[in-house]
């Protein structure tokens, strides 16, 4: 997640049922009920525990001064992600910004190690599917909330309901139904949603 970038990152697209496809996949290895959130935070660290014994690691929580441009980055090359301490600790207290940096680094981690990344100012048109960070927040929403539990529960809890449930910011999740939206997820049922939100 960048903070104060006015760059926009261009890659091969990847469409939104390719990444509800690898993320349903990660879900399922987890076996998540539907009405279950992602735990990133655990994975991760998890894995840190694993590759410790081999001095590696997928993650690495750094100062935050040593990261002044973003809370987070991730090295497409070897695909490490680092952290600012700060969100690090913001999203181990369940801080659900802290907790979608994390979940959106993890999808650059699968999404773009080893993809060249092209560096746009802000003001460069790209179309959405080459845009990187878009493809990393929808990864990591789909990863977060199972698309079949907003499909089928938007309508009656809402969005900033669910976004409390899975700790997703609200403007992200709004964003990302948006998109479901013109991806015709919510069929006929659309209409009455009042998009955007
Ligand atoms: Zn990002």
């Amino acid at each position: 997640m960048e903070k104060f970038s006015p760059q926009t990152i261009y890659v091969p697209p990847i469409t939104l049922a390719a990444i509800r496809e690898i993320a349903t996949s990660l879900r399922d290895i987890l076996s998540l009920k539907d009405d279950q959130g992602f735990p990133t935070l655990r994975v991760l660290e998890r894995m840190n525990d694993k590759l410790a014994e081999e001095d590696r690691e997928v993650f690495q929580v750094v100062e935050d001064e040593e990261l002044p441009l973003a809370y987070a980055d991730m090295d497409s090359a070897t695909g490490l992600i680092r952290l600012r301490n700060s969100c690090y600790q913001s999203a181990r207290s369940g801080d659900k910004e802290g907790l979608f940096t994390i979940s959106h680094e993890y999808a650059h981690s699968i999404c773009h190690r080893g993809v060249k990344l092209h560096r746009f100012a802000a003001d460069v048109s790209i179309p959405e599917e080459n845009d990187a960070e878009i493809q990393a927040d929808s990864f990591a929403i789909e990863l977060m909330v199972s698309h079949r539990f907003l499909i089928g529960n938007l309508k009656r809890l809402g969005a900033d309901v669910i976004s409390d449930r899975f700790s997703i910011p609200l403007n992200k999740l709004r964003e990302h139904i948006v998109r479901m939206h013109r991806n015709g997820d919510f069929g006929d049922y659309s209409i009455q949603l009042e998009l955007p939100l």
